[in-house]
This record gives C-alpha cells, structure tokens and sequence, in this order.
C-alpha cells in the first residue's frame, strides 16, 4: 500500500519518535512493539480475515494497527494520549478502514460504539498490545458480557497470563484464574521477549487469547457476586479455605455452622488451601451460599 517500510520495524518507529519528538509515556504504558515476526504470529493468533471487525485498544504509534487494517475489514482503534492523533492521522493514512476514538479504553461505551460503527455485524475481535498499567480491569471488562466478543487476543505482562490460564493446585492459580476460566476458553499463544519493544518493558510479555465456552455445566447466580466471592476466598491464599470463610462471613456460630454445611455438602476439607478447589467446585461453592441467602 505505501512504499514506507512497516511502521513497526524498529528503524521507521525510530524515525517516528524522532519526527514528533515523542518521547514514550510509562504512565500510559507506552512500549511499541517493532518485532515483525512477533505482529506477523499476533495477526496469525487472531485468524483475521477481510470479514472481521477489530477493536484495537491502544494503538500508540500504529504499528499494529497497520498489521490489522491489511488483514481485517475495519479496525477502531481506542487510544486515551491526544499527543498520538496526529501521529496516527499520518502513520496509517494509506488506510480507510482504520478509525481511531481518542477515549480511555475503560470508560467507552463498547455495545453503543459497536452499534454505530459495526452495525453489529460480527465477527468481532480485540486485538491489541495492552497497556500494562490496566491490563485486569481491561480483561475483566471487555469479559463482563455488555458487548460480545467473538476473539480477544491480546498482548500482556507474562505472569498475567500465567495467572489466567492456570490450574488448580498451582502457584499462579488464583481468583483471576477462576473469574476468567468460570466463562472461557484460555490459552498462552506464545511468548514475546522484552527486547522486541521500544523501549523495552522489564518485564517479558504473552499473548492470549480469550474466547467465550460454547456451553457453561453450572451458570453462577450473578458474575459479579460470584467474582467477588472468589476473591474473598482467595484473601489470604496462604490461610485455609476455612480462615477464609471466617473472613467472608464472621465468625458467629450460626454462619459457622452453614459455612460447614456447605463444605460437607460438596465433600470440602475445611483445611484445604484456596488454590486446592477447583473452578467448577467454586461455582458449586458459591450458588449454594445464594441458595441460603449468605451471598
Ligand atoms: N499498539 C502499540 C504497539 O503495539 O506498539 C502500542 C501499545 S502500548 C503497550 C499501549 C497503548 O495504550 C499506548 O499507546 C497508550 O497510550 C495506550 N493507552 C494507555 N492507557 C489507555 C486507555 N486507558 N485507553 C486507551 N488507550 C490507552
């Protein structure tokens, strides 16, 4: 399309920092990727094709953003840093499938955009290089089910991703990990090291991706009670199921007694640590606590 070498090749993201004296903002999480090989694997993850609509949450300097507009019918790209639009305006101007809404990312209406901007045809995916400041509240938003994503593949700090996609009994297991894999499909695509941004994080990264599960054994009774059942059970992962429980619901005699109750009716060892139980057990756990009305 233009005769530039790729925006994210790590001569022209030079020349482009340089030409509007950029300097990248680590309150915004500002790292711009400029491994190739690393966009070619990010857009492959995504299985992109000329039918998608994508979401881009924060586009930065457009490297990405290039990479998506070849591949998917349109791109709306959220970036919150004003000092980047002119910079888009001319980095992704041989493309008129890209438009870019100067908003935070956490504050957009997602359902009332897509509405107007997608008519809501589908498929329609996120994908995007997050800023790591705000990666969990991001994830756990674009999860909450307001607006219906077929694909979320997304770039993150790698002990992030660990935490999603791991299994009981582990280290990384945790609240995050049963909120996110109570609804969905969770994998780490691969592993992207720090030296392929400018400037380089301190952290390497993983790139994820999130899909809803077709069909849910057990639905919770609410998604945000039982999310903030989860991480009540998880206060102190160090204590036992049974401290934690102390925790959630004082310790007077009567709730004890139903706390037991439950644990007994699910063949829960009070001594067990939170890592221990698993996300179909927590589901279980916490619609029986609904059920006689302790949450
Ligand atoms: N996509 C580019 C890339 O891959 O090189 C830049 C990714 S950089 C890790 C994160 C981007 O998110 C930055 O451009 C930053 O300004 C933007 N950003 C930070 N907070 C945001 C928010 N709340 N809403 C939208 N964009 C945000």
């Amino acid at each position: 399309m233009t005769n530039n070498p790729d925006i994210a090749s790590p001569a022209r993201t030079q020349a482009i920092l340089n030409r509007y004296h950029l300097s990248a903002k680590k309150s915004l999480g500002q790292n711009f990727l400029t491994d190739l090989n690393v966009l070619n694997n990010i857009v492959k993850a995504a299985n992109l094709s000329d039918k998608d609509n994508v979401i881009e949450i924060g586009p930065g300097i457009g490297g990405l953003t290039e990479y998506l507009a070849r591949e998917a019918k349109q791109v709306l790209a959220f970036e919150i840093d004003q000092n980047l639009l002119p910079v888009l305006d001319d980095t992704l101007s041989a493309y008129n499938n890209v438009k870019i809404i100067n908003q935070d990312i956490l504050q957009a209406n997602l359902p009332k955009i897509i509405n107007e901007e997608f008519n809501n045809e589908r498929p329609i995916k996120v994908v995007a290089n997050l800023p790591y400041y705000i990666t969990t509240p991001i994830i756990l938003d674009l999860l909450k089910g307001n607006a219906d994503f077929d694909e979320i593949v997304v770039m993150m700090q790698k002990e992030v991703a660990q935490r999603l996609v791991a299994k009981p009994g582990s280290r990384d297991y945790g609240s995050l990990s049963v909120i996110i894999q109570y609804m969905n499909n969770v994998d780490i695509a691969f592993e992207v090291l720090r030296k392929s941004f400018i400037p380089a994080p301190k952290v390497d990264s993983a790139i994820v991706t999130l899909s809803k599960k077709e069909s849910i054994d057990t639905e919770v009774f609410d998604v945000k009670l039982f999310a903030s059942f989860v991480r009540g059970c998880f206060a102190h992962r160090r204590k036992t199921f049974w401290n934690n429980m102390q925790g959630l619901f004082g310790k007077n005699p009567e709730n004890k007694a139903k706390v037991q109750g439950v644990l007994d009716k699910f063949d829960i060892n009070p001594g067990i640590r939170p890592e221990k139980i698993s996300v179909e057990q927590y589901v279980e756990i916490a619609n029986e606590f609904h059920s006689i009305k302790m949450i």
